[in-house]
């Protein structure tokens, strides 16, 4: 999936949820969170680069003590940021 693909992706109707502390789970190659559909790891970098899960894109994450299946995941992913400067809301 290429950044073309990614574009049409209609995020307004994504399902957001909020990340806890043990959602993140820390492995060599780096973090990596649990895809929401399949449960596979989804680390940070196949995240923001190709949009799927390790489970999708049949890789491997380096440092965890079971295997990544490959599995048709039909989960699109996207880390999002919130930021607001902390000034109080206008009225
Ligand atoms: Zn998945």
């Amino acid at each position: 999936m290429g950044e073309d693909d990614l574009a049409d992706i209609d995020w307004e109707s994504a399902v957001r949820m909020e990340l806890e502390p043990d959602a993140i789970h820390e492995a060599r190659d780096g973090y990596y969170f649990d895809c929401p559909e399949c449960g596979s790891p989804a680390t940070i970098d196949n995240i923001i680069e190709e949009g799927r899960c390790n489970g999708y894109l049949n890789e491997q994450v380096e440092g965890i003590d079971f295997e990544v299946e490959n599995v048709s995941c039909t989960a699109v992913l996207r880390l999002e940021m919130a930021y607001t400067s902390g000034s109080e809301p206008e009225t």
